[in-house]
């Protein structure tokens, strides 16, 4: 291979786990070329919590300063009984997470964690980024050979590593999947991911609407709120310095179209919320038009990496159910330590991917179960909540936050230690 090819890598998809790959990548002294189908990067959905697991990567990376500023440091996550808005547990954040986990926990408007992303990637001219560019083939190495179509044309890239950041519809999935059958897929279907029957409604209000004043009255302006009820949770949280109010209600829902964002029936949400406050109520109608995101997975067993250089990240390897925030974290997890295996492992990438699938596995596969968890508690009624909220109250804030230092805590292995 000759040497510009064996320190090339490729990427398809500029979302959180692509861009932070290219840093990731370019950091380590690679070259990266990174393909985006849409024409302009978009940042879908509106808020995005990030833990301190992800922002001590994001800190190295040279990207949490340029997102501190439209960041809040939220003072708490709060759970709340969504009928009597009673407060059923706290967990401390600001100051207590810095101090707990050595890193803060954030929330941010998607698009300030974007641009946060592109400020540093703008500032690496090893990093070429080319939008208008869906990757459509490829074929596995040593080298590995990427098929682009840019604007019309169709364009061939090599390197020694493919990472298929394309999300949970992901077209490398299947590429890599036919390559492995030996059939020359097209990738056209997405056969390993699967509806899994909840809904996301998204809203976002002004502070300074009628909207945004009803959820500092039923809620903590400054917090991630979490309101409970049997079959619906809603979480809400500030964004934009405080300016707006993120808002995601999960309800069960009919299968939709593969997007992310579309109309369902504002009935599912009407009836799932019966039964909860009435200011409740009022903030959601308050709140809308609300947008509906079909919640999809991806099957556990599909394979991350192939010994022919290919590497799935992000929700293209395990889109999980969002219940504990953490599908974004796992994405930028991924592409840090996905960076320090390879780099460790000049002359074996084969190898080296082999290893960083084997080290990623369980920890992901624990959050996803943490994810599974929290929705069974959070949509739990009768005797199981009441249970649940005794066992919240004996906890305590302070058990409750060391409850989450395997998850908050995390610190990426030393390359070599596997
Ligand atoms: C309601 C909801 C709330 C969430 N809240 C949180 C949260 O608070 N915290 C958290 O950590 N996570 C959260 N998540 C999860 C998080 O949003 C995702 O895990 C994360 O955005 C995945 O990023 P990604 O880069 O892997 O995929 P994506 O964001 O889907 O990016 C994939 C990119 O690839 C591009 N692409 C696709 N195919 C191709 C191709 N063939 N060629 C080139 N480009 C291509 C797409 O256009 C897109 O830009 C939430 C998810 C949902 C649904």
């Amino acid at each position: 291979m000759d040497d510009s090819r064996s320190r090339q890598v490729l990427i398809a998809g500029a979302g959180i786990a692509g861009l932070t790959a290219a840093l990731a990548f370019s950091e380590r002294g690679y070259l990266v070329r990174l393909f985006e189908q849409a024409p302009r990067l978009e940042a879908a959905g509106a808020g995005i919590q990030l833990s301190p697991n992800a922002t001590r990567i994001l800190r190295q990376l040279g990207v949490l300063e340029q997102l501190l500023p439209a960041a809040v440091r939220p003072e708490a996550v709060v759970l709340r009984d969504a009928a009597t808005l009673r407060e059923l547990a706290r967990v401390p954040l600001g100051e207590a997470a810095e101090r707990r986990w050595q890193a803060p926990y954030l929330v941010a408007h998607r698009a300030d964690l974007q641009g946060a992303l592109m400020t540093r990637l703008t500032e690496r001219p090893d990093i070429s980024l080319v939008t208008d560019a869906r990757v459509s083939g490829v074929v596995p190495g040593p080298h590995v050979t990427a098929t682009a179509e840019i604007a019309g044309n169709t364009v061939e890239a090599g390197g020694f590593l493919l990472i298929g950041a394309d999300g949970v519809w992901s077209n490398i999935r299947n590429l890599s999947a036919s390559a492995r059958s030996g059939s020359a897929g097209s990738g056209a279907q997405s056969a390993s991911s699967r509806f899994s029957g909840e809904l996301a409604w998204r809203a976002t209000v002004r502070a300074d609407s009628a909207a945004g004043e009803a959820f500092a009255a039923v809620g903590s302006a400054n917090c991630v709120t979490t309101f409970l009820h049997p079959g619906f949770h809603m979480v809400a949280y500030p964004v934009s310095r405080g300016r707006a109010f993120n808002m995601v209600a999960f309800t069960a829902g009919e299968i939709m179209a593969e997007s992310w964002s579309g109309r369902a029936d504002p009935e599912i949400l009407a009836g799932a919320m019966r039964g909860t406050a009435a200011a409740l109520v009022r903030l959601a109608e308050d709140a809308g038009p609300w947008t509906a995101w079909p919640i999809h997975t991806v099957d556990k067993r599909q394979p991350w990496t192939t010994p022919g250089g290919i590497a799935l990240i992000g929700d293209a390897a395990h889109a999980m159910t969002p219940f504990a925030a953490q599908g974004a974290a796992m994405a930028i997890e991924d592409a840090a330590t996905l960076a320090g295996f390879v780099a460790a492992s000049p002359a074996d990438p084969a190898a080296a991917l082999a290893a960083w699938e084997k080290m990623r596995r369980p920890r992901v596969a624990k959050v996803a179960r943490r994810g599974a968890l929290n929705r069974l508690a959070w949509h739990a009624s009768g005797p199981v909540a009441v249970a649940r909220n005794l066992f919240l109250r004996l906890r305590g804030p302070e058990r409750l936050g060391a409850d989450l230092d395997w998850l908050y805590g995390w610190r990426a292995p030393e390359a070599g230690a596997r």
